[in-house]
Formats: structure tokens, sequence, C-alpha cells
């Protein structure tokens, strides 16, 4: 199990405790929640990145952050290619 999904869980375990009995909600504040926590909103991707691609989300640093705090970038796994 990846730090990505412990994460998404918690923020799911965290959702589920305030948001009872709906799990498409739910999910959507999982992943928004998992948005803000790795994301840069500048650089969202607009299209389907390919394998081998330099990792839109991070730019190929393989890491997210402000220098300060560095987040693995989860899409390419730390390794600054799209999977
Ligand atoms: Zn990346």
């Amino acid at each position: 199990m990846s730090r990505w999904m412990c994460v998404l869980m918690l923020a799911t375990i965290g959702c589920v405790a305030s948001i009872p009995d709906d799990a498409t909600l739910t999910a959507d504040l999982a992943v928004e929640t998992a948005i803000v926590l790795v994301a840069v909103p500048d650089i969202l991707p607009d299209d389907e990145p390919k394998p081998g691609d330099t990792c839109p989300n991070c730019e190929g640093r393989g890491y997210v952050g402000d220098g300060k705090v560095r987040v693995p970038c989860q899409p390419c796994g730390g390794g600054g290619k799209v999977k």
C-alpha cells in the first residue's frame, strides 16, 4: 500500500465521519481533498498524459510543494514520468 492510498483512506474516513450514507459525495470529497494535498493548480493537465511523458503534475521533479514542504508526486509516484 502506498503512502498515497493511506492519505486517501484518511481523507475518506474523515469524510465518512462527517457525511454519512453518500458514497459518491464521499468519494468526490476524498478526491478534492487529495487534489488539494498534492496538486499545483496552475499546471493541472488539460489532456490525458501518456506514459513516459514528463509528469505534468510535478513537471518532472517527482514531488510537489513550495520548496520547504515536499510531497512525493502521486501521479508519477515520484519518478517524474507519467506511468
Ligand atoms: Zn509527477
